[in-house]
């Protein structure tokens, strides 16, 4: 599983740091996936973290 951050969708509300710091994490104003490659343990969180996204920044694959 792949979880990828649209810098230009991203509007830096910080939900999905919150809900999900293993996976993703500020940088500035915007989000970033802090690994592309999603761990095996951190799928469920990972996904969480897509499906809170208020603007579907947030695409996994
Ligand atoms: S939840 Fe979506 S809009 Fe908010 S910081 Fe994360 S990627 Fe950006």
């Amino acid at each position: 599983m792949k979880a990828v951050v649209d810098a230009d969708t991203c509007i830096g509300c910080g939900l999905c740091a919150d809900t999900c710091p293993e996976m993703y994490r500020m940088e500035g104003d915007k989000a970033i996936a802090i690994t592309e490659n999603v761990p095996a343990d951190q799928e469920e969180c990972a996904k969480k973290g897509a499906e809170d996204c208020p603007v579907e920044a947030i695409k996994i694959s």
